[in-house]
């Protein structure tokens, strides 16, 4: 997967497309897959990199929500569990099942908590993950060895999926790819066209790196453009009503001592009523998160300081060594594209389900849902837009389409599970130039070998590309990921051509950006 491949394949389409997708999310990537594999004609362009904006800065649950059980919208928990099933059978490499124990401090949140957890699993039929049960304090403190025991009665333990979102995204990408679609990054939608009876039908688009304009005949065009979504409708109709709501999520990531062991903490009920998870992500913990309404999305929200108080304050309640705000490594936040479904103040109360609207003029926009949902969204998508495109019926295919990199026992693997099979390609990078396999930093378990392979086979662009989306070292711990970035520099200069001043031009940017990341 390289650009010069994608411009070659959007060269290849001067008469036009059977879709053009804007925004490179896991929506817009998962449509792009879904079109592609059934035979359509596919362009996606994303503004940024992949996975720039929410679909990096998530929980990196693949979950059914436990949380909606309880609001009883069974609908959207049983959807969510089978295509958490469908996930882990399709990016084994990328997906793993991971216990979470949810701590009982009063007699009756055990057989509460168990009921509520045995209908989960149950929901989940032939795609559950792990039998939920009830357990001892002892049995509690050995999933948690670093849990508060002051007050601790018991647990009870039921299991969902983990996966690391900037990477399942890219490899989604890359799947895309080998479907047949022609995925851009850096080229931004700057205005849709409508032919003569006010139908959409083509996008003016900008490369980002060169300035370069040019434009995309569309049969159908597909807003998956997630908390941004009303900007791409405003374009096609000024006087369309906002749809989203944006709310924004963060979360800390501490040293992996917080938490030891192998297993997460839910907490169902913060003291604002809202779940809070702990949970051990690549070597280190990870907690989150808040739900903030804000007034608008933009690519780098930044967490607010009411947000970090909270969070330290509830993991306080529930780690034996409360973290302070001098042992947060890395804080990042997201913004979640909920869509407006009635007269509510509270974020948490909107719908967490998908909505697919199709605008006067035929702009199909899919916004909200889940990571999780990402193929039930992109089949309903497709399904939607070739109808009104009038495009031959052709069925969806992707449940059981593998991932890109798709390697049954990736555990073997060791560090470089997460590419699949693109590990052998790795270890040969290595093998013909040992130096690649050196450390990029102490604290860090990333090589050299992984910057060459991003810049050469992921369309990484920038230092952040790398150091943000295809490792995670800017979300693991930002100082460190401060201290790579003049290492990475150097090896994508020597991938992509920078002089020294470019050079040193992408590491400024990237202290800018890195600078956010960490706690002052
Ligand atoms: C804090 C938080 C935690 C979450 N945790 C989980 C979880 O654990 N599990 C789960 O299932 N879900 C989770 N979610 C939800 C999930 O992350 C989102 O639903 C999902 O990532 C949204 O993806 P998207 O593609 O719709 O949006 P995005 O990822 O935001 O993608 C939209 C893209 O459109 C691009 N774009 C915008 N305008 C243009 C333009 N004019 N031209 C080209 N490109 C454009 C943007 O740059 C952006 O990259 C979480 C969300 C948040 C905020």
């Amino acid at each position: 997967m390289n650009r010069s491949e994608m411009w070659a394949r959007v060269e290849g389409h001067p008469e036009g497309w059977d879709m053009v997708v804007v925004g490179g999310g896991a929506t817009g990537v998962g449509v792009a897959i879904d079109a592609a594999a059934r035979g359509y004609e596919v362009l996606l362009i994303e503004q940024s990199d992949f996975g720039k904006g929410t679909s990096s800065r998530s929980t990196k649950l693949a979950h059914g929500g436990v949380r909606y059980l309880e609001q009883g919208n069974i609908g959207l928990v049983m959807e969510a569990l089978k295509e958490r099933g469908l996930l882990l059978q399709n990016a084994p490499h990328l997906v793993r099942d991971l216990a979470f124990v949810v701590p009982n401090y009063d007699w009756w949140e055990a057989p509460f908590y168990g009921i509520g957890l045995k209908l989960y699993e149950l929901l989940a039929g032939k795609y559950g993950f792990g039998s939920s049960r009830i357990l001892s304090r002892e049995e509690t403190l050995q999933h948690l060895p670093t849990l508060k025991t002051e007050g601790l009665r018991g647990g009870a333990v039921y299991y969902d999926g983990q996966f690391d979102d900037a990477r399942l995204l890219i490899h989604m990408a890359a799947t895309a790819f080998e479907q047949g679609a022609a995925l851009l990054n850096y080229v931004e939608a700057t205005g849709l066209t409508k032919d003569a009876q006010g139908f959409v039908n083509g996008v003016h688009a900008r490369d980002v790196e060169t300035g370069h304009e040019f434009y995309a005949a569309a049969k159908v065009v597909i807003n998956a453009t997630g908390a941004f979504s009303d900007r791409l409708r405003l374009m096609a109709e000024p006087s369309a009503g906002a749809m989203i709501v944006p709310s924004q999520g963060i979360h800390l990531v501490f040293d992996s001592a917080f938490l030891a062991g192998e297993s997460a903490i839910m907490v169902p009920h913060t003291s604002d009523g809202r779940v809070l998870f702990a949970i051990p992500w690549n070597g280190h913990t990870l907690v989150g998160t808040t739900d903030t309404p804000v007034q608008a999305a933009t690519l780098e929200p930044v967490a607010m300081e009411e947000e970090i108080d909270f969070i330290l304050a509830t993991a306080g309640q529930y780690l034996s060594h409360a973290p302070r705000r001098e042992d947060v490594l890395s804080v990042f936040a997201g913004i979640r594209p909920l869509v407006r479904a009635t007269n509510t103040a509270s974020t948490a109360a909107l719908a967490r389900d998908h909505v697919i609207h199709i605008d006067r003029s035929g702009l199909v926009s899919v916004m909200g849902g889940k990571w999780t949902t990402y193929r039930h969204m992109a089949e309903d998508c497709v399904d939607q837009a070739a109808t009104l495109a009038q495009l031959p019926e052709r069925p969806c295919v992707t449940h059981h389409l593998h991932i890109h990199g798709f390697h049954s026992d990736a555990k073997q693997l060791g560090a470089l599970r997460a590419y699949g099979s693109d590990a052998y390609e790795i270890r040969k990078l290595i093998e013909s130039d040992a130096s690649l396999g050196e450390a990029l930093h102490p604290a860090l378990p990333y090589v050299k070998a992984e910057v060459v392979w991003a810049a050469r086979n992921e369309m990484a662009r920038s230092v952040e590309d790398v150091l943000a989306r295809r490792t995670r070292a800017l979300f693991l711990n930002a100082r460190a990921a401060l201290e790579m970035a003049p290492a990475v520099a150097e090896l994508m200069g020597a991938e992509l051509g920078w002089n020294e001043g470019m050079k040193a031009g992408q590491i400024a940017a990237f202290r800018a950006v890195g600078a956010k990341y960490c706690l002052g």
